[in-house]
């Protein structure tokens, strides 16, 4: 059986952990978040990098710090996962759903400027599948229309947006606030979890007093106040020492978990694209102002009947495939609150779009089986 994940382990997880649980300090922002923090901060030039215990929780810091409140309005792509609204809807906002680009399910940018009003605070980058939007775009009419421009970059650690001016930055780095997440699915993981960076400095000293439940104690003990106690609203956002033990083994790595990420995509890759040539199917289009951090490799197909005829011919043949994200203008808790625009993109992947097994241990042999078999299905058709 090929699952469609299977989280990778680089064997010092649990080395980590054992001297985490040592250390005799297991509470949130010690020696393992710290390490991880500032290893995130230099390598991709984030101002400040807050762990966190999720994505999701990284966005709700992200709506506080951005003061969402009710009767605000954000852009929000349809296509994602639920978080990506979720976050910003519990601070009351209202949600204006955007389509997604023809090319690929990142936010169609080329007609977003509709979307914008007086109420309008924010719009949500999703960089689907690790591959960058059209920031330059984005930080255009952010900067018109004086909007805070948000990335969810759950999927898109080490991938990079490359500007007019040929500079390469690292996705996260671009936006007001940016959201990453390590739940197992992705790339660097550590079960749940999370990190906030903040690339806007407005925000820093804020985010820390957020992260740990409204109070100044990161300042207290900084020796910078005299006092620590309640001075703003937040929660407890930080993961403890065990979770970031685990997390800093994975990034000691992470050079030698992407170059076999890339072998996989890269593979599965070369063998489909005769198929996309023939029109059968599409496989993954990267932008040339985008690089690929294989998070995914993903299929759109021709129709949803197509799509859950080759799944059901994969599960078969013991190789499981899987669709994701309903059109979040759909879903149960927000079509009422949908203002009835139509999202024809967003709609087509979430009828169209599978995803194959990718996972570190995936063997290159698995994946051209995998490739073998999506012929053999398109060879049974004709
Ligand atoms: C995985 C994912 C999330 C949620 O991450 P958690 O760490 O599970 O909260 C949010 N947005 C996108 C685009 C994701 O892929």
């Amino acid at each position: 059986m090929i699952y469609f994940n299977k989280p990778f382990l680089t064997g010092k997880e649990t080395h980590y952990i054992y001297e985490a649980v040592n250390s005799g300090k297991l509470s949130g922002n010690g020696l393992f978040t710290k390490k991880c923090q500032s290893f995130f901060e230099q390598k991709y030039a984030f101002k400040k990098a807050l762990l966190t215990t999720s994505c999701t929780d990284a966005l709700e810091m992200a709506a506080i710090l951005a003061n969402i409140e009710p009767g605000d309005e954000l852009i929000v792509p349809s296509y994602t996962f639920v978080s990506s609204a979720l976050a910003f809807v519990r601070q009351g906002a209202k949600i204006i759903f955007a389509d997604s680009s023809a090319e690929n399910p990142n936010i169609d940018t080329s007609t977003l400027e509709s979307l914008i009003t007086p109420k309008t605070k924010a719009i949500i980058a999703v960089h689907y599948a690790g591959i960058a939007c059209n920031m330059e775009v984005l930080l255009e009419l952010c900067k018109k229309y004086n909007l805070f421009l948000i990335e969810d970059a759950a999927q898109s650690i080490e991938s990079y947006y490359i500007g007019n001016d040929g500079v390469k930055r690292p996705l996260g780095s671009i936006g007001h606030l940016a959201a990453f997440s390590f739940h197992e699915t992705k790339n660097i993981i550590s079960g749940e979890g999370g990190m906030l960076a903040i690339n806007d400095e407005r925000f820093s000293e804020r985010a820390e007093i957020i992260w740990e439940k409204g109070t100044n104690r990161s300042q207290f003990f900084r020796g910078e106040v005299n006092k620590y106690g309640w001075v703003d609203t937040g929660s407890s956002f930080l993961p403890s020492e065990v979770i970031a033990a685990f997390l800093w083994a994975q990034l000691e790595n992470i050079e030698q978990i992407q170059a076999k990420r890339i072998a996989i995509w890269e593979t599965y890759h070369k063998g489909l694209n005769p198929l996309a040539q023939k029109g059968y199917l599409s496989t993954p289009f990267i932008p040339s102002y985008a690089t690929n951090n294989a998070h995914m490799y993903y299929l759109v197909m021709n129709n949803a009947s197509d799509r859950d005829a080759l799944i059901a011919y994969l599960k078969e043949r013991e190789v499981m495939p899987v669709f994701h994200y309903l059109s979040l203008h759909k879903s149960e808790y927000y079509k009422n609150k949908h203002d009835g625009r139509q999202l024809p993109q967003a709609d087509r992947y979430s009828d169209c779009l599978l995803r194959l097994p990718f996972y570190y241990d995936l063997m290159i042999e698995e994946v051209e089986m995998i490739v073998h078999y999506i012929h053999q299905f398109f060879n049974n058709l004709k």
